[in-house]
């Protein structure tokens, strides 16, 4: 049988990283075995629906390349592909007719009044009335009478009272629960729509699914599930409930507040792919202790027995060194065509340096850019590791002064002193003329090359660290501000 997986999301907003990783885990799964993956939007609770939702969930498919098979653009013969279309075909109503036939289900006409009064019961914090059957008694005749006189109702499955019902899960097993506990639940509401309950399981039927994957938040309804597949007589499709994901403090990661939809961290500088890596991870594990994965190879890795039942920690620490492993792998020309907006922000912020006599061209923004992407995880860190080039900061002098390079301020200021007449000296301003004259400086002093190459670096940096040695950063600074900051780090010491 060819193996058909579904990604039915309910737009309601942003696509958060649980969502997404639902959605990722179904198409591991049929890719990985040359099955389809659907795409159906679950638009039947019309409150939480949000305009442009879907729209979002199109985008962010694309972005990170989990291309569906079938779904509202794709038809694949099991269309309409959006609940709301597929209500209209009556789908949801014939269904639900079928069950009250087989005594399965049955019209409920309770006004609010009656309801109101019924006894409740709390839910997994949540107080949910405890429906009393009351309207299961009711004759055809009366059915018929209500319907005709055109009285509103909703249908309602009918639960046994007595016995249990099993459902299976591929990871947690059997869950087994008394009937008594399953509270009759509304299949069709008043307002004509189904609930989501109702339809996913008439939908994942008649798509022909194969198998389920989803957030274990849906775990506790999954027994209610099991009643409806046994109701009809169908055979249920394998279900997988993914483990809970949490912050760093174990609790359960926020929807709302906490930036964890996939668009939030696109905005954070993260790339489409490593999401995509470091989500794959969020529960699965391979066989080997590898980390990095492109889209192709968790295809071809991926199992979804090894997915663990622990939760599982949404550390943003671990997603900043993965990004930071995908920059140092990208092609040259891709990272800078990403990077260039954040150099330029931080590097031509206005006209005012052109006065000071620096200014950047694409040549020395190509150079900045080689020397962050091994050092950079995000491309916003590239802002605080280059603003020196654009600006001399203030700094404290002391900083020359360097345990391990042995070098102190009097140290510096003999060197910088030393220094400037040789630097001035000199035409040519690449990295490997400037650092040749320094490493001569260095030989015919006796010293070790720190004792130079850090007064020097401190003083055309400003900074503790940078993301090159001093005469990589002398070569995109040229010889004028070069030797305008070597002055301006003499003047500071002497003032010391
Ligand atoms: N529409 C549900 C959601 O967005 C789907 C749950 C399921 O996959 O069955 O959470």
């Amino acid at each position: 049988m060819k193996i058909r997986t579904r990604y039915a999301p309910s737009p309601t907003g942003r696509m958060h990283v649980g969502n997404l990783r639902s959605a990722l885990y179904e198409f591991l799964i049929a890719r990985h075995e040359g099955g389809d993956f659907i795409l159906r939007i679950e638009d039947t609770d019309q409150e939480r629906f949000v305009e442009g939702a879907t729209e979002i969930i199109y985008r962010t498919l694309e972005k990170v390349g989990l291309t569906h098979n079938e779904g509202p653009d794709k038809d694949g013969g099991y269309g309409p592909y959006v609940q709301s279309e597929r209500m209209k075909t009556g789908i949801y109503m014939q269904y639900a007719r079928e069950l009250i036939e087989k005594g399965e289900a049955y019209y409920c006409f309770c006004d609010k009044e009656r309801l109101a009064s019924l006894k409740t019961e709390v839910v997994e914090g949540k107080e949910i009335t405890v429906y009393d059957k009351h309207c299961l008694s009711l004759s055809r005749e009366e059915v018929e009478a209500n319907l005709t006189a055109g009285k509103p109702f909703v249908i309602r499955q009918n639960n046994p009272k007595e016995g249990t019902t099993t459902f299976h899960d591929e990871l947690y097993g059997d869950i087994t629960v008394e009937n008594g506990e399953m509270d009759d639940m509304i299949l069709i509401k008043s307002d004509g729509y189904p609930t989501y309950n109702f339809a996913n399981v008439v939908d994942d039927h008649t798509m022909n699914i194969t198998h389920v994957v989803r957030g274990n938040e849906y775990l506790s309804s999954s027994p209610k599930y099991t009643r409806l597949y046994e109701a009809f007589g169908w055979e249920p499709p394998k279900y997988v409930h993914l483990p809970l994901v949490t912050d760093e403090n174990h609790k359960k990661l926020a929807k709302r507040g906490g930036s964890t939809s996939f668009e939030d961290l696109i905005e954070q500088g993260f790339l489409a792919e490593a999401v995509v890596n470091f989500i794959a991870l969020l529960g699965w594990s391979p066989e080997d202790n590898r980390e990095i994965f492109t889209l192709e190879e968790l295809i071809e890795a991926f199992d979804y027995r090894r997915i663990s039942k622990s939760p599982a920690v949404y550390d943003i620490v671990k997603l900043r060194w993965m990004n930071g492993e995908y920059l140092k792998a990208m092609d040259f020309d891709r990272f800078y065509e990403m990077a260039e907006p954040y150099l330029k922000a931080a590097l031509l912020p206005d006209d005012s340096r052109k006065e000071q006599g620096v200014c950047f061209g694409e040549a020395e923004l190509k150079k900045i850019a080689a020397m962050v992407k091994t050092r950079i995880e995000v491309f916003p860190d590239i802002t605080e590791m280059v603003d020196f080039f654009s600006e001399l900061p203030e700094y404290d002098t002391a900083m020359y002064t360097h345990k391990k390079m042995k070098t102190t301020a009097e140290s510096s200021l003999e060197v910088l002193r030393e220094v400037l007449p040789v630097l001035e000296a000199q035409e040519q301003y690449d990295n490997d003329s400037l650092y040749g004259i320094l490493a001569k400086y260095v030989e015919e002093k006796g010293c070790k090359n720190g004792y130079v190459m850090w007064p020097v670096r401190t003083a055309v940096s400003g900074k503790q660290t940078t993301p090159a040695g001093a005469t990589e950063i002398m070569e995109v600074l040229g010889k004028e501000e070069s030797l305008r900051r070597i002055r301006r780090g003499i003047e500071l010491l002497e003032n010391a």
